[in-house]
């Protein structure tokens, strides 16, 4: 019988790899640095998702109880690694709280870090309370209280959603696209006009990237049955008259300047590489990939291998990705580890 294979980050894709390694009768410690499990879509209070609409506290929440009450998982939230050593069938990790685990193989789900508005300081974050985030609107739905612009409580009569916000950015060092946030943003666009019919709501956009099967349930769906307005634009600042919010850019299809009064502006913010993964990349000695993610240097034959043979890697931790994929890498990741960890055994008895 292997050691228990070691699973840092309890978002989707650590949760997902957790439940299949403990399905699969395999012990596992799973570690998480904040006090709770679930990952972004728990910690940051997100709504419904995209694509299933379930709400994120009832999607993730049950993956979540699904691993906190499996017997053969050991939960240690608050918790981090201080070291990692050894080898594949044979790691040793000591953990922030002192304590060592044994580790037949690890798992490195720690996700990524939501891009801070205040770094795009021309497009009024930081400044204007009711210039906003993605995540804050989130939370203002999923919480029950509302969409409310938090100047002063009122409900907004225009919306203006801001695309790329810390994506596409090469200005910025951030020249990847994040993949999720045009489909989360027109799904948010929908659900502003649901709470309030009377809301105008308007996405700026550089090109719209609702890939896939999404085009039709959230790109058109937005326009025809929800009446949200898309313009294309290149947006130079976000200010105010005092009275109102504007956005201020070029239209880039008509080429002319164009200044739009708004009550709230949203920042649809982008998925940077995790604030950990230097330390992390310290740790467990594994190369980060050039943008800072962690890397993968097989993109086929053996995906969920990092740099360091035994510690594999699934998720957001690896670049911009969804929660369905980050829950498929987890189980691939978990595959991974189960194959890399019996195969240890088997020599040891050889
Ligand atoms: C505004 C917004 C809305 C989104 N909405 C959707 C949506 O509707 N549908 C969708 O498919 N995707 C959505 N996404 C993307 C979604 O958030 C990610 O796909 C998903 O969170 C990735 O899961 P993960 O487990 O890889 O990473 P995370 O969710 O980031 O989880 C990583 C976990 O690792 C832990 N951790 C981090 N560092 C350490 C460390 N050093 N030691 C120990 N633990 C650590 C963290 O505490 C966290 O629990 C959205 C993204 C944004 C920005
Ligand atoms: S998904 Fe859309 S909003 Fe997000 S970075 Fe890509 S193009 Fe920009």
């Amino acid at each position: 019988m292997s050691k228990p294979v070691l699973v840092v980050g309890g978002g989707p894709a650590g949760l997902s790899a957790a439940r299949a390694l403990a399905d699969a009768g395999q012990a596992v410690v799973l570690v998480d640095k904040e006090d709770r499990l679930g990952g972004a879509p728990i910690l940051s209070g997100y709504a419904k998702l995209v694509p299933s609409h379930e709400w994120a506290k009832d999607a993730i929440g049950g993956m979540v109880s699904g691993v906190e009450g499996h017997k053969m998982v050991t939960v240690k939230t608050g918790t981090k690694v201080d070291k990692f050593d050894g080898d594949p069938g044979n790691f040793v990790a000591t953990l922030s709280d002192g304590s060592k685990v044994e580790a037949s193989a690890t798992i490195l789900a720690t996700g990524f870090t939501h891009f801070d508005s205040v770094n795009k300081p021309e497009w009024g974050f930081g400044t204007y309370p009711d210039v906003v985030t993605t995540t804050q609107v989130e939370q203002m739905l999923s919480t029950g209280a509302g969409v409310k612009c938090p100047s002063d409580g009122r409900e907004p009569e225009r919306v203006a959603i801001l695309l790329c916000v810390g994506s596409r950015d090469r200005q910025i060092g951030r020249e990847w696209c994040s993949k999720i946030c045009c489909t989360v943003s027109a799904n948010l666009a929908m659900e502003i006009r649901e709470q309030l019919p009377n809301c105008n709501v308007y996405i700026y956009y550089m090109d719209i990237r609702t890939f896939g099967l999404y085009e039709g349930e959230y790109y058109w769906a937005s326009q025809e049955e929800h009446k949200v307005k898309y313009i294309k634009a290149r947006i130079a600042e976000v200010t105010s008259d005092g009275k109102r919010l504007l956005v201020k850019g070029e239209d880039t299809l008509v080429k002319r300047p164009i200044s739009i009064p708004f009550d709230m502006v949203v920042h649809a913010v982008g998925m940077d590489p995790n604030v950990d993964n230097m330390t992390l990349s310290a740790i467990f000695n594994v190369d980060l990939n050039k943008y800072g993610y962690i890397g993968k240097p097989s993109t086929y034959a053996h995906m969920s291998e990092t740099s360091r043979p035994g510690v594999f890697v699934a998720g957001a931790a690896t670049g911009p990705e969804t929660i369905d994929d980050s829950i498929a890498q987890g189980k691939a990741a978990a595959i991974a580890a189960l194959i890399s960890a019996s195969s240890t055994v088997r020599e040891a008895a050889e």
